[in-house]
């Protein structure tokens, strides 16, 4: 029997569900999730409700650790040497090399509080903005594209709006997988009579499963989104299905009249377009009339948007669709990303991109530095620092040569796994704070134990902007929260903080970001959540943005034409590989390998077309070797239909099979986001790894 209890938020995906940790001693001994989430009303998956394992496991490190260089054996210290250790290095690393020669990454995993002190940390303590976020390589297409088209970061509604869609559709999203709360939603309401279509070049569950069956599925070709969303336009402005009224007075009508020119174009037309997509022409008209005609639709996308050389494009195409049908501003529509991890959101909200402060503020702006510099007592750098990619460049030319760590594991997340390690190896100082030994550990000097999202207090923003409370149910394993170490580190930097809870790094942020002013634990603990903005002008925050105006004023079209991607098909390299997720584990699966869900999923398989297994005589269950122009490594193959001829799907759960090993080094052009999702390769029957 549970001896106390407390609410928290699960610390996965995006959905934010909210549970009751159930305590016997220090031990939980269940995750019950909680009636009144209002994320998850009394929901939850098989992960969020074995996701105490971890915190539990035997595998964390519970003592800092230091070593000279990385070919030496790790040495057990006290946190004040190991603290020491790392800002000694880093000062020493700055007098030799240069301000700019060290950063930051923090993760999307970590609390809104120990972002916002990672990204004060480099700015205000390094002295430069060289801070980014795992955010980066998942939905900063997402950040730029939304920003263009609405003027906010950020999905347009709440989950719950949902119930009263029409039409869903659903873009480079596995949410029965990947957000599975949500998904399920999603299905409940899809078996009230709602019309779904969904694109995706992969037959995922939603497109065909019990009660459930998709009306459209435009199976594309990977990389071609934004030819597909085009020709969606095309449709619409041709067949006269654009909802004028909406456009006329929530638009800017001249950049309207330049995309309708555009996307009407004949080359711009389904037919035209079909060679690119791989998609019949009849069914993406179809699909068009059934969202621009068919009542209140609305737009769920994910990863499949965004990880692509032109994902900022498809997120900006996908804007223009919803403003064209004027499906915005109201409940059952709108454009909703559906964020990976549980803090994608609220990572980016808490300043920890290289150009942005807290509040999305541009660090260029003179007004908003000021506001922080007055804060802080420091002067700022107005120049945007180095994103992750371009610190990775800058680390193998010898001009970036510290790196803290912060959650984060770069050398299995983060594409092109052999560029990364020679980026760590060159480095002279690497943190890296996490629960375990993670494979960027291996080219760390200092490891600092970081704390699970049960042992410390803070808040998490979920994919629809609800801020949620995280509770420290049981003692710190390592002794400290992972905003205490932060602090710790940035004593011995010399800078005079002294926070004693993560309320008062909240109420701190609430006084220097516009869009949380409101914010404070007195008020979550109060009404749960509250989704952001909450401040003067929406004092219980927004559930639905954009009902009477855009925040930037009037929407912004902006023509999207396809550019294909560089990643292509030829002799050497003759299939198309895309990645994803499935339903029991999570992300590099650092958590989720050390809790129960490992029962259900021991390695990551390769999805395989029959026709191409037996090309190249590849049986169920035989190894095949994976290879790309950037590297290669070996997996099971699974035959199967899921997945088009000429297509190959995997997901990227475990470090053996590290399917980043063979991703490129391809990314959006607006934000360097990682092309993960095409990566032309090879593939051969093989022995073994
Ligand atoms: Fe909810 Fe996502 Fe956690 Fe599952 S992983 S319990 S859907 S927040």
């Amino acid at each position: 029997q549970p001896e106390h209890s407390e609410i928290t938020t699960c610390a996965y995906c995006g959905v934010g569900c909210t549970f009751k940790a159930e305590m016997r001693g220090e031990e939980v001994v269940r995750m019950v999730p909680w009636k009144d989430g209002k994320a998850n009303h009394g929901h939850s998956c098989i992960k969020g409700r074995f996701a105490y394992g971890y915190a539990h496991h035997g595998d964390r490190i519970l003592d800092p650790m230091i070593r000279e260089s990385i070919d030496q054996p790790w040495r057990v210290v006290s946190w004040d040497e190991a603290l020491t250790f790392a800002a000694d290095r880093l000062n020493a690393v700055q007098a030799k090399y240069g301000k700019g020669s060290v950063g930051a990454i923090t993760s999307s995993r970590c609390s809104n509080e120990e972002t916002y002190l990672v990204q004060k940390l480099v700015r205000a303590g390094f002295g430069n903005n060289n801070v980014d976020t795992c955010a980066r390589v998942c939905h900063s297409p997402t950040g730029y594209g939304l920003n263009q088209a609405f003027g906010t970061s950020a999905g347009t509604q709440d989950f719950d709006s949902v119930d009263e869609a029409d039409v869903i559709l659903v873009i480079g999203a596995n949410p029965t997988d990947a957000h599975p709360v949500f998904g399920s939603r999603m299905k409940a309401r899809l078996r009230e009579g709602a019309r779904l279509i969904v694109v995706d070049p992969r037959r995922i569950d939603l497109v065909k499963s019990p009660h459930v069956q998709a009306d459209y599925h435009l199976a594309l070709k990977p990389g071609t989104n934004v030819a597909m969303v085009t020709a969606l336009a095309h449709v619409i402005v041709k067949e006269g299905l654009v909802n004028e009224s909406f456009v006329r007075h929530r638009c800017d009508w001249d950049e309207f009249q330049a995309w309708a020119e555009f996307v009407a174009l004949d080359r711009n037309s389904p037919e035209a377009l079909e060679s690119v997509t791989g998609v019949p022409a009849a069914d993406v008209r179809a699909a068009a009339r059934l969202y621009a005609t068919g009542g209140n639709a609305a737009i769920y996308y994910g990863l499949g948007v965004t990880e692509h050389a032109q994902g900022s494009t498809t997120v900006m195409g996908i804007a223009n669709l919803a403003m064209a049908t004027g499906n915005l501003g109201r409940r059952g529509v709108g454009v909703n990303p559906l964020r990976g991890q549980n803090n994608v959101q609220g990572s980016c909200d808490m300043g920890s991109f290289p150009h942005e402060l807290p509040g999305y503020q541009h660090i260029s702006g003179a007004a908003a530095r000021e506001v922080f510099e007055a804060d802080w007592g420091v002067k700022l750098d107005p120049e945007p620092g180095l994103r992750i990619p371009n610190m990775f460049d800058a680390a193998i030319e010898g001009r970036f040569k510290g790196l803290y760590l912060q959650g984060e594991d770069i050398l299995q997340s983060d594409p092109d796994t052999r560029h990364v390690s020679a980026a760590l190896e060159n480095m002279e100082i690497v943190i890296v704070q996490d629960l375990f030994l993670v494979e960027s550990a291996h080219y760390a000097h200092v490891f600092l134990p970081g704390s699970s999202f049960l042992e410390k207090d803070g808040t998490f923003t979920n994919a629809e902007r609800r801020i949620q409370r995280i509770r420290k149910v049981m003692t710190p394993k390592n002794g400290y929260g992972d905003w205490e170490i932060t602090q710790l580190l940035a004593k011995k930097l010399g800078m005079g903080w002294n926070y004693h809870n993560p309320s008062e790094i909240m109420d701190e942020i609430a006084r220097l970001t516009p869009s949380f002013r409101n914010v404070s634990y007195e008020k979550l603990d109060e009404v749960g959540s509250v989704q952001w903005p909450c401040n003067d002008d929406a004092p219980d925050g927004m559930p639905i943005m954009h009902i009477e105006g855009f925040a930037r004023g009037k929407g912004k079209f902006v023509i999207t034409e396809y550019v294909p991607t560089d990643e292509k098909v030829g002799p050497r390299f003759p299939l198309l590989l895309t990645t994803g997720r499935i339903l029991s584990q999570y992300n590099v699966g650092a958590q989720t390998r050390r809790t129960e869900n490992s029962r259900w999923h021991e390695e990551d398989v390769l999805e395989i077309h029959p026709h191409d297994a037996e090309e190249r005589g590849v049986l169920h269950g035989d190894w095949v070797k994976v290879a790309s122009r950037a590297g290669e490594t070996t997996l099971r193959a699974q035959i199967t239909d899921r997945v088009a001829p000429g297509v190959v799907y995997t997901t990227f759960h475990h470090p053996l099979c590290n399917t980043n090993v063979v991703t490129t080094d391809n990314s959006d052009w607006a934000t360097n986001c990682p092309e993960y999702k095409v990566t032309a390769v090879q593939i051969a029957k093989s022995n073994g790894p």
